[in-house]
């Protein structure tokens, strides 16, 4: 098997880099790598095993042959002990994940602790509902017996993004597998390396061969390969809208298999002047600077009532100005560097377009330090809601903020957008928090708060934001299908 010995300050380890397949390392059936940048520095950090199309080949026949073997067979509480059994083992290797994620995608080391976490506590809830999916018997003539059952959908692609890698890999895998699929999923080219260490306990843990398949690669090959493939029944996918829609276009293409899609997001974050003000900039801080902006839920147009619009950007600024930016590995930072330099620069050409339409910089707007992708938060104001920076995703540390006058006023601009991820409004009365909550058209809707996921709750967009539910009990849907069985128990109705 391929790995490569990998050191970072507090942790050492050894990384696979193959493609994790039936439960093997294998190296891609052409032989290609690629390699894996930390964009805290810039440098090669190795090289990892390119799946192209014929692989995804092998990983769909050795997830269908689980699918109609092995995993079939298996009973509900043993899918769900599995599960759970994978919880425990990222748990007792958390800072070996956390570790890798950080020095892969440059997220702080709390930040990354916290992602492990959650990502166990999220494979055990779904372990918990393993033995928990039930039908119903309907009654309709008496002559009738009817039942309905939730049956798995097959094999599921799912494609992720890099943006919280072991997290959105725990994601997908706790409910498809829980619901009793198998699952081929290729992780973001950016962001390989923690999904190939927790592919190993997903064999230590006793899953059959083949119930979960892990592979790295690109979006044009192999996730390209996944979305158009004829014996993958159900694709789930996360990130961007454009790939979102090209998935869907695949899936129309090929064997009409299921979609569900996560986007992007641009949402808003409405301050009301009868807010807790100290609260509200906390929250508003983390709503955007989070994970350095790369979240598809990043609040990142922010209205003020204008009665305390001038005070909330005083203050703003002073509490961005004191994120800590910098070495993801020292446990005071906040923010590291971006995950790429594309998205670097993606970021920075967003930056100029505000700048160029003449919104004004409150702060930041430039390249933190010279090696690395670091920028510093970054606050514009005097926006207007035409600019590009008001529409699209930037993705990145970037906000805009703005006034409102009124309730109807905050809603309207709240819904100003194609996205419906989510939504936050902080206010003191109860009356606002629910009519605003209720008027907008989001997914998610934070009040007195941002961010602040939960596994037992359902994430997913509204609009042009995505199909279907992460999360909670809803996001068992995406991966279970509905049979009806009508039997007959009278004579027969027609002589
Ligand atoms: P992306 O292209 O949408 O990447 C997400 C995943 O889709 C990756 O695994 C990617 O593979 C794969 N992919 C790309 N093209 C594909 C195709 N034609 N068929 C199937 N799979 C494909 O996102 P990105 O380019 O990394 O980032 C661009 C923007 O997307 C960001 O600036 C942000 O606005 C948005 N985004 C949103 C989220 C979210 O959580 N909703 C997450 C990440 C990015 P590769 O690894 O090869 O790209
Ligand atoms: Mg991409």
């Amino acid at each position: 098997m391929s790995t490569a010995q990998l050191k970072t300050a507090h942790a050492s380890w050894e990384q696979p880099t193959g493609l994790f397949i039936n439960n093997e390392w294998v190296n891609g059936v052409d032989g290609k790598t690629f390699e894996v940048v930390n964009p805290a520095d810039e440098t090669v950090i190795t090289s990892v095993a390119e799946a192209t199309e014929k692989d995804v080949d092998i990983a769909v026949a050795a997830a269908r042959k689980a699918f109609e073997g092995a995993w079939r067979k298996e009973t509900p509480e043993n899918r769900g002990k599995l599960l759970r059994k994978l919880a425990d083992l990222m748990e007792a290797n958390i800072d070996k994940l956390a570790a890798c994620e950080s020095l892969d995608n440059g997220k702080a080391i709390t930040m990354a602790k916290g992602d492990v976490g959650m990502a166990a506590a999220t494979l055990r809830y779904y372990g918990g509902w393993a033995d928990k999916i039930e039908g119903k018997v309907v009654d309709t003539t008496p002559d009738t017996f009817n039942y309905i059952k939730k049956e798995p959908i097959g094999v599921c692609g799912q494609i992720i993004p890099w943006n919280f890698p072991i997290l959105m890999w725990a994601w997908k895998i706790g409910p498809a597998v829980a619901a009793g699929n198998t699952v081929v999923l290729k992780t973001a080219e950016q962001t390989p390396l923690s999904a190939l260490i927790a592919a190993n306990l997903i064999k230590e843990a006793g899953f059959p061969p083949g119930v979960i398949n892990i592979i790295s690669g690109f979006g044009k090959v192999a996730g390209a390969a996944i979305s158009a493939h004829m014996d993958v029944d159900k694709v789930a996918f996360t990130g961007s809208t454009v790939v979102g829609r090209t998935i869907m276009k695949a899936a129309a293409g090929s064997n009409l298999k299921k979609v569900t899609l996560e986007l992007g997001g641009k949402s808003p974050n409405l301050v009301f002047e009868d807010a807790d003000i100290d609260n509200a900039i906390s929250w508003v801080n983390f709503g955007i600077f989070f994970n350095h902006g790369q979240c598809c839920c990043a609040g990142s147009r922010i209205y003020v009532q204008e009665s305390i619009y001038d005070k909330f950007v005083q203050r703003f600024k002073e509490r961005a100005a004191k994120n800590v930016v910098g070495d993801p590995f020292d446990a005071n930072t906040f923010q590291g560097p971006q995950v790429s330099q594309v998205q670097f620069d993606r970021i920075m050409s967003y930056i100029d377009a505000g700048k160029t339409a003449g919104a004004t910089v409150e702060i930041g707007g430039k390249r933190k330090g010279e090696k690395g992708y670091f920028i510093e938060p970054t606050i514009f104001s005097n926006v207007s809601e035409d600019m590009k920076i008001m529409q699209e995703e930037i993705f990145g540390p970037v906000c805009s903020i703005a006034k409102f006058k009124n309730k109807e006023d905050a809603i309207r601009l709240g819904n100003a957008t194609t996205y419906g991820l989510a939504a936050a409004v902080h206010t003191s009365n109860l009356n606002t928090a629910i009519e605003v909550s209720n008027a907008l058209r989001a997914g998610t809707v934070w009040v007195n708060t941002y961010n602040t996921l939960h596994h037992q709750l359902p994430f997913g967009g509204f609009k042009e934001s995505g199909i279907g539910r992460e999360l909670g009990e809803a996001a068992l849907d995406n991966y279970l299908q509905t049979k009806t069985v009508s039997i007959r128990l009278g004579d027969a109705l027609f002589g």
